[in-house]
């Protein structure tokens, strides 16, 4: 993704909604969209931190559900109670599937466009238009069971 162009958006959003721009939601954003892994709200407020020390949790907790509407990131529920956040990337949402590793606590996103094809099918014969779908797998680590450690495990 594209940080500034993305940025901008974030801005832009914000005060349609009439939101401030203050640097501590500008720190979240930037924590945020520099991800590469699925995170926690906890493990953003850290980040966020990193970049401005003036970061409260309760500014990350509002700040969340905000640029998930936005669609800069998307909310994955593994069904452990608590959310993972990951930056969205443009128009990959219905073609992305989830693989969960129940040992490590990894959540893998693997392109799945057969998905939108399935998703279009069952649909229009029903005479509807999908708008989104989610495919998630649940999976145990072969290298945990094999050689008892695994360096994707915390
Ligand atoms: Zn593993």
């Amino acid at each position: 993704m594209n940080i500034p162009v993305a940025r901008d958006k974030f801005r832009r959003f914000l005060t349609q909604k009439g939101l401030r721009v203050t640097n501590q939601r500008l720190a979240i954003f930037d924590a945020a969209l520099a991800q590469t892994e699925h995170f926690t709200a906890e493990r953003l407020l850290d980040f966020a931190r990193a970049i401005d020390d003036s970061v409260s949790r309760a500014t990350v907790y509002r700040t969340l559900p905000i640029m998930v509407e936005s669609a800069l990131l998307r909310e994955v529920d593994i069904g452990t109670g608590e959310k993972y956040y990951h930056p969205n990337e443009e128009g990959s949402t219905t073609q992305v599937a989830q693989v969960v590793c129940l040992d490590c606590d990894k959540i893998f996103e693997i392109s799945a466009p057969f998905m939108g094809w399935y998703g279009n099918t069952v649909s229009s014969k029903l005479g509807l238009t999908p708008v989104s779908q989610r495919l998630q797998v649940s999976a145990r680590c072969d290298t945990l069971r094999l050689t008892g450690s695994c360096p994707r495990r915390n």
